[in-house]
């Protein structure tokens, strides 16, 4: 199993620190938007950073990319569709990032909506995914249409069920509110949002969740179902005419939503 652990930086940011395999002084760091706190967590625990990987090129993911790789001389991996400075190894779905020296390899996939050339980091059992899919909810679309989110989040769901979701931010809170009021009658949702409220109570991460998880309580992943549908169509004030739509109109509704 992956030793992952969060580095908290803002608000609500996390950039997850990845240990190697093979070399556990050896490290790998996900979305960096702030050098200071990465830099302070490898020097805690004694670990060098042989690598950056960039999900998308949003400040409060890239911020802290020039100055890791200069301190460093980690090596910055990042979507080859998307403008991220001092990156030195662009990638595309579907290639797979190997780290020799840390026996790690993460499948890359392309998760368009949030922003443009959003990827997503896949291996070991682990999701890295960036603003894409949040524990309750997903990313805004800056970039991106509604059915290309619904593919990512598509393409995400179909991961096995007990992958580790890794996602960007602690947002899991406020997503199951409305995640709730959405889909009021989902007990799985209820009874997760009880958890997560005792576990930001004691200040701790609400993550990694899981993509089982996910499928049962985001209502992103659900506009399939007939629940997430109905509420849709009253929210809305027509029934929408397919998945598309249906997402379309949760997506907006969580804009406003308070
Ligand atoms: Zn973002
Ligand atoms: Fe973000």
């Amino acid at each position: 199993m992956l030793d992952v652990s969060p580095i908290r930086a803002f608000a609500d940011n996390y950039l997850w620190l990845i240990r190697g395999l093979t070399a556990g002084n050896r490290a790998v760091v996900v979305d960096p938007g702030d050098a200071r706190p990465v830099l302070a967590a490898l020097d805690a625990a004694s670990l060098s950073l042989d690598a950056i990987l960039v999900t998308h090129h949003h400040a409060d993911h890239v911020g802290g990319v020039a100055e890791l790789a200069d301190r460093t001389g980690a090596e910055v991996i990042a979507p080859a569709g998307e403008p991220v400075p001092h990156a030195t190894r662009r990638v595309h779905g579907g290639d797979t990032v190997r780290l020799e020296r840390l026996g790690l390899q993460f499948r890359v996939i392309d998760v368009p909506g949030h922003t443009a050339g959003h990827v997503a980091y896949y291996g070991h059992g682990a999701l890295f995914a960036g603003d894409t899919l949040f524990s309750g909810g997903c990313g805004r679309l800056f970039e991106g249409s509604p059915a290309q989110m619904l593919a990512s989040l598509d393409a995400l769901a179909a991961l096995p069920p007990e992958t580790l979701l890794y996602c960007a931010h602690e947002y899991t809170a406020a997503n199951l509110r409305f995640a709730l009021a959405v889909d009021p009658a989902n007990a799985t949702a209820t009874d997760y949002a009880a958890k997560v409220a005792e576990l930001r109570q004691g200040d701790e991460p609400t993550l990694p969740s899981s993509i089982g998880l996910e499928r049962m309580i985001n209502p992103f992943l659900r506009v399939r179902e007939p629940a997430v549908q109905a509420a849709a169509a009253a929210h809305a004030g027509r029934v929408p005419h397919d998945a598309v739509a249906t997402f379309t109109v949760v997506r907006s509704w969580k804009d406003t939503f308070r």
